[in-house]
């Protein structure tokens, strides 16, 4: 199984309605957050990454004006801060950063059980 696999399994996972709204996003893998990332507010032991316009969802509460647009931007996963990379754990890694392009928030997503032991903060 590759890391390409595990990706396009999980997008298949996705209800319609929501793979749409992450058609845009890039899904990118490297081992290490780099200069570029850690700039942009990546920790150095970080899993996973997403840069980008999440869907807003509108829910009352929240501070953003409702987005009915697609989500843009970019999905990064940090291979070599996966370890022991298995597809699980590179699974819940990719659900939780498209749970943010999708509008949700960090406790909502976690609520959903997708975040890995160990984790730090997304950026
Ligand atoms: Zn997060």
């Amino acid at each position: 199984v590759t890391v390409g696999d595990v990706v396009r399994s999980t997008l298949d996972e996705l209800p319609p309605e929501e793979r749409a709204v992450v058609a845009g996003v890039s899904i990118r893998a490297k081992a290490f957050p780099d200069d570029e990332d850690l700039a942009r507010g990546c920790y150095p032991d970080q899993q996973a990454a997403f840069w980008g316009v999440g869907r807003e969802l509108g829910r009352q509460g929240a501070t953003a004006l409702p987005h009915p647009g697609p989500a843009a931007g970019e999905i990064t996963l940090f291979l070599a801060n996966l370890a022991p990379l298995t597809a699980v754990r590179l699974r819940v890694a990719l659900l939780h950063e498209l749970g943010h392009a999708l509008g949700l928030e960090e406790a909502e997503i976690r609520a959903r059980g997708l975040y890995l032991e160990g984790e730090t903060a997304c950026c």
